[in-house]
């Protein structure tokens, strides 16, 4: 207690003399500023970003760490429930203030509010602040926890909770309300209003990150923490699906963040991401994808990790299938069927008695989908050497005979034809490139050309009418099967432009290049109706 008491005193003792600096200062607030501005220059120039990247993965890339912060999450231990309620009782007796000489302290461009809620000393998950002076998270605000003790020891007093997104000064503990603080507490949880999702594919305007760097909202980089192209790719697409993205904003449109819930953790998460993705003030003009990870590894029981690169398609599938299994207990409509689910009609034909032919009655059956696999036909065997090696085409049109109910798939149990009966609004295709043989992954290089505008789909289906479909999104696999990596093309529709966007990197680019990519996995909005 003793202890305590000269902590305290060594507290107050150094908060009168910053206090009284802070006096001083008033009246020459434009030199001091000033000073601000060149600290800040010096260590940006001194901390390059690349190497704060390295380290970030260093960190990340632990596997023991990540796993014992997901044991934390799941397994919240009845004392932190303990301390929370107490803190609540706390809270009631705090006051709140309107000025503190310590907002003046906080630096915006060290805050980072997309990594795990976990105190950095703990891994406890519940009632986590940020450090708004070095951005590090602590938990607690009670005496003798992790965020009061970095207020003693460093004298950073801002401090933001990650739950509610207030903001406190401690040790003092008392609530800091400023409106100085939105910026911050929107930099942690966006809230959006119907009328801005309404608004977010049609806003042309570029914001500026902390850095001095523009970006375009909902046309950001993500971070690759180590192997999670694949990922990045699935997320930057389900953002172009506007009244899908809008459904996932609204499903956690808030600042409060519930406590670790598995039930709606690929939800919220998706969601507190896609906000992120499209925040207009953002401080970064980037977004890590951290916290959505850790829930796709935790609930797919590392069927998909951040270490090794799996199928893209395959994520997505299972994304769409946990989301819609997550909403399904909520009063929030099942939008993934609505957006992505057609129908083919299947005709198996089985092999007649004497081994020669096909019976001519088939069975008929209809299945959903919400994807449809195309083949490419494998590549000419030989090359030659004198000549220049000719990358093999196809047109995307020869691709969909599969579907035209009239080329048939023929095995030794079987033959069936294929006619699709029913096209969704967004048309998920999938170029199936890669095939296991005997000892290793092979993937088959051939372009496959296809139209960015106008794919009329109407020889497909029996409705006789146009369907047409523009591209919205191209997911390419670029180099070999084992050491390739995952980018992505999106149109901007704002202004009919289009992004490649490869984890953090994003450029602008023509069309053309566009239908000369190894096209992997793509989304086609339809036009008519
Ligand atoms: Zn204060
Ligand atoms: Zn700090």
């Amino acid at each position: 207690m003793s202890k305590y008491k000269q902590e305290i005193e060594e507290v107050i003792r150094k908060k009168q003399k910053l206090l009284e600096e802070l006096e001083l200062s008033k009246n020459t607030q434009e030199v001091i500023d000033d000073n601000l501005a060149v600290e800040d220059g010096e260590r940006k120039r001194k901390i390059p970003k690349i190497k704060d990247d390295n380290t970030k993965q260093q960190e990340l890339g632990n596997d023991e760490i990540l796993d014992s912060q997901l044991v934390k999450d799941a397994y919240n231990t009845q004392n932190e429930h303990d301390e929370e309620q107490n803190e609540e009782i706390q809270e009631k007796k705090n006051d709140i203030r309107k000025e503190c000489p310590f907002i003046i302290t906080i630096k915006r461009h060290l805050l980072d509010f997309d990594f795990e809620k976990l105190c950095s000393i703990s891994l406890a998950n519940l009632n986590v602040y940020a450090c708004l002076i070095c951005g590090k998270y602590y938990q607690g605000r009670g005496r003798n926890t992790h965020a009061y003790l970095h207020s003693l020891e460093t004298n950073h007093h801002m401090y933001i909770n990650l739950h509610n997104a207030k903001v406190y000064c401690l040790p003092d503990n008392y609530e800091v309300i400023d409106q100085s603080l939105n910026d911050i507490k929107y930099n942690l949880a966006p809230v959006y209003s119907d009328q801005q999702l309404a608004n977010l594919d049609t806003m042309d305007t570029k914001s500026r990150a902390l850095n001095g760097i523009y970006y375009q909202p909902g046309f950001v980089g993500l971070n690759n923490i180590k192997m999670n192209d694949y990922v990045n790719v699935i997320i930057q697409a389900l953002c172009r699906i506007p009244v899908l993205r809008n459904q996932i904003i609204r499903f956690n449109n808030t600042v409060n963040q519930d406590v670790f819930d598995l039930k709606t953790l690929i939800s919220k998460r998706f969601s507190n991401l896609v906000k992120k993705i499209w925040n207009p003030r953002n401080f970064k003009g980037q977004v890590s994808p951290h916290e959505l990870l850790q829930a796709i590894v935790l609930k797919s029981k590392k069927k998909f990790t951040i270490n090794e690169q799996s199928d893209p398609i395959k994520l997505l599938s299972w994304l769409l299938n946990n989301i819609q299994s997550e909403l399904s207990n909520t009063n929030y409509k099942n939008l993934i069927d609505e957006c992505f689910k057609g129908e083919v009609e299947i005709h198996t034909y089985t092999p007649l008695q004497n081994q020669i032919g096909y019976s001519s009655v088939p069975e008929i059956e209809n299945k959903p989908f919400i994807y449809l696999t195309l083949n490419i036909p494998p590549p000419p065997l030989h090359k030659d050497d004198h000549k220049k090696i000719n990358i093999p085409e196809q047109p995307l049109f020869n691709l969909l005979k599969k579907f035209d109910g009239i080329t048939t798939h023929d095995n030794p149990k079987y033959r069936k034809t294929y006619r699709i009966k029913k096209l969704p609004k967004y048309l998920i295709l999938h170029m199936e490139r890669f095939t296991f043989n005997k000892y290793y992954l092979e993937k088959n290089p051939t372009i496959v050309r296809f139209p960015l505008n106008n794919l009329d789909l109407k020889g497909y289906i029996d409705e006789g009418k146009s369907l047409r479909y523009n591209l919205l999104v191209n997911i390419c696999h670029e180099g070999t099967a084992k050491a390739g990596t995952y980018k992505i093309h999106v149109r901007n529709k704002a202004n009919n432009t289009w992004f490649e966007i490869q984890d953090l990197y994003i450029t602008q680019v023509l069309p053309q290049r566009i239908s000369v990519s190894e096209a992997y996995i793509q989304i086609y909005e339809r036009i008519d109706d």
